[in-house]
């Protein structure tokens, strides 16, 4: 029901300097702001150390921060927070995103219903890829893994990805062009330590412009604490972040524009 993403930079080595914000602080302060739509679940996922860490918890924020630290993340400046509302599956530790795939590599959290995710999913257990919750997302996290690693692979390269990066850009436009119904999805891969990639179809998506930072929200409530610059996404528009980058792109790889304004409500 409330996404945030966060692209930030790493202190320069051999510096005293901090880099930018702490992933985790950005995610939990963006999910906070957002609790206002309501949700009935919570969770977070940063790239550290070549892998992805997570931490999911049904019920309330305060049962994520207790979990948090009982058992902290890592140090990282690159993330995705959720808070869900169970539309497939119940409101469970299992069913919350984010939903961490390919090999505990790959984390994706979704807003929204993907409507064609039985025929999907049908295909994709066909293929020998299994699944371990209830929802429609994890099918859209599947697919999206199924295609990275072809991508990713030599037999793959013809579809159009050029490196690491635009394996993850290429693998989300590819993958929402087979989903069907309302979606923002958010994906980070820790192959590539830095960028956040989101696609939006039917659904809300928003761009928040930092310095040295750049954040994704379903709305500017989930970075409105760091960032007024805003960059509203088109219909049907991937955008991929890191620190100091945004691309849009439409589902096919064309360039496309999102729209920028200054938000200017008192937060
Ligand atoms: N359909 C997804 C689920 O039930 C996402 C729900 C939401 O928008 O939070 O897990």
């Amino acid at each position: 029901c409330g996404i945030v993403g966060y692209a930030g930079t790493a202190p320069a080595i051999g510096t005293s300097g901090t880099g930018s914000h702490q992933a985790l602080d950005v995610l939990m302060e963006g999910l906070r702001r957002l609790e206002y739509r309501g949700y009935d679940s919570a969770g977070v996922a940063v790239v550290a150390d070549g892998g992805i860490a997570m931490r999911k918890k049904a019920g309330k924020l305060a049962n994520l921060t207790a979990e948090l630290e009982a058992n902290p993340l890592p140090s990282s400046m690159t993330g995705i927070g959720h808070t869900r509302w169970a539309t497939h599956g119940g409101p469970t530790d299992k069913n919350a995103h984010p939903h961490v795939v390919d090999g505990g590599q790959l984390a994706v959290i979704h807003n929204g219903i993907i409507e064609n995710y039985a025929p999907l999913k049908a295909e994709l257990l066909k293929q020998g890829y299994s699944f371990i919750s209830d929802t429609d997302t994890e099918v859209a996290a599947v697919l999206l893994g199924s295609i990275y690693r072809k991508l990713t692979t030599t037999a793959g390269a013809a579809l159009g990805a050029k490196d690491a990066q635009s394996a993850l850009t290429r693998a989300m436009q590819l993958a929402a062009q087979r989903l069907e119904g309302a979606f923002t999805i958010l994906a980070t891969h820790a192959e590539q330590p830095g960028v956040v990639v989101a696609a939006r179809r039917n659904s809300p998506l928003v761009v928040g412009l930092g310095d040295g930072e750049n954040f994704l929200g379903s709305d500017v409530s989930g970075f409105i604490d760091y960032t007024r610059r805003a960059v509203e996404l088109g219909q049907d528009q991937v955008v991929t972040i890191t620190a100091g980058t945004v691309d849009i792109t439409d589902f096919h790889g064309q360039p496309a524009e999102g729209k920028e304004y200054l938000v200017d409500w008192d937060a």
